[in-house]
């Protein structure tokens, strides 16, 4: 039986074969599937052993790829574990039920009472009110730090119990991107484990090689990709990580949908097209933006305008499609609003990585505590999905007229 083996999927190709071909190969059904391309749907949750010792050779094996009981996995999750590793360049990936499980059960599984976790203050709100209002209740301290913070001023940061580093790069709503490398070495020496979300760089950036640990995905986003379904993955590149994760994920009764596994599996097959195409769209309309009068500052990791912009140089490989506009200062927020309202093309609403665009204004609904991500006007985010980027630059043109007008009439005096 395929995958049922004690030892990770091997991966021969990793360093020969371009992504896209990765992505044609990887985590294939095998013989799961009587010779069809995909795997079917496995939903179930008893598992019938023909005796006594082969159900107890299975329960030895709850840790591994083994058919033992419909909550510890199933052929239908374990190509989208074995794809979701490749992509990110680790050894092993668990599936868990939404991007937030992804964090929250490598934060249970490395963190204990009396422990002390840093946070950027970019990080996504739902990581913060984790944070806030659940790990306090376990007497974890949680310290904010600027994302740009360097290596020195980690070291500063630092206490004799800080277990976990966590990274977000670039950072929720404003893009900051961190020198994860120089982070993750003072982090590791001080002997804490270092997680990242690494949600917007997906394979454009490869944590492994740079310092982490533990790496968090929403696959609700790009691995998707249609905006129909909600999905996460925490991947490991090391056996003890590797258990902490997966232990705590089953004490914690997580489970991926089956149904939703094989749809994130069939995303991943055109992931590297829908990037590359979204990739190209998104810096084009980002760049027409960063030439508008009325913008002051385009936040996208691959334009020199973001903090951090030198990382992503350095670090990652591309960028995908979601980035930030900081409007100057005599656009108020009721104009900035005015036109988000008046766009036909960007739907107004959470969540990205989805075949459509989307705009969300963000200042004023994200929270801050160490005083960054004031960039001295009204920002919104933008999703770009994979219609034509001259239809959408002429829906925000149109858009920025409405704004322009908006403040010209006084509305907002
Ligand atoms: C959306 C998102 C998540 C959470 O994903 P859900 O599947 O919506 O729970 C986590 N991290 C980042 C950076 C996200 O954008």
């Amino acid at each position: 039986m395929p995958n049922d083996a004690a030892t990770p999927p091997s991966r021969p190709d990793r360093l020969h074969h371009d992504w896209h071909t990765r992505l044609s190969h990887a985590g294939r059904a095998g013989t799961h599937a009587h010779g069809f391309v995909n795997p079917a749907v496995h939903r179930g949750s008893t598992v019938l052993c023909p005796d006594i010792a082969t159900r107890q050779a299975g329960g030895a094996k709850r840790l591994q790829q083994a058919l033992v009981y419909g909550t510890l996995g199933t052929p239908t999750h374990w190509p989208l574990e074995d794809v979701i590793a490749e992509i990110e360049g680790g050894t092993r990936c668990q599936v868990v039920s939404t991007g937030v499980a992804a964090f929250t059960v490598p934060l249970l599984a490395f963190l204990a009472t009396g422990d002390h976790l840093l946070m950027p203050d970019s990080v996504y709100g739902p990581a913060r009110q984790f944070a806030d209002h659940f790990l306090t209740r376990m007497n974890v301290a949680t310290t904010y730090y600027d994302p740009m913070l360097d290596a020195a001023g980690l070291r500063a940061l630092l206490r004799p119990n800080t277990k976990v580093l966590y990274l977000e790069s670039p950072g929720s709503h404003t893009f900051e991107v961190q020198d994860v490398p120089a982070l993750a070495a003072v982090a590791r020496a001080h002997g804490a484990k270092v997680m990242i979300d690494n949600t917007w760089g997906l394979h454009f950036f490869q944590p492994f090689a740079h310092g982490v640990d533990v790496s968090i995905q929403a696959l609700t986003k790009y691995a998707a990709g249609h905006s129909d379904l909600v999905l996460g993955a925490v991947v490991t590149n090391g056996d003890a990580e590797w258990e902490r994760v997966r232990s705590t994920t089953l004490l914690l009764g997580q489970h991926a949908s089956p149904d939703d596994c094989w749809l994130a599996l069939r995303g991943t097959r055109t992931l590297a097209v829908r990037l590359d195409r979204q990739m190209q769209s998104g810096l084009t309309v980002a760049r027409w933006l960063a030439a508008r009068p009325e913008v002051k500052q385009v936040l996208h990791p691959a334009l020199p305008s973001c903090p951090g912009h030198e990382f992503w140089r350095r670090d990652f490989s591309g960028a995908c499609s979601l980035f930030g506009v900081v409007f100057r200062p005599e656009f108020s927020r009721p104009a900035v609003h005015a036109m988000v309202e008046s766009l036909a093309l960007f739907g107004i609403g959470a969540s990205w990585g989805g075949f459509e665009s989307l705009v969300l204004p963000t200042n004023g609904f994200i929270t801050r505590t160490a005083g960054t991500g004031d960039f001295g006007g009204e920002t919104v985010r933008l999703h770009i999905g994979l219609e034509e980027p001259a239809d959408l630059i002429a829906d925000l043109e149109r858009g920025l007229g409405v704004m322009r007008a908006y403040v010209a009439r006084g509305e907002d005096a």
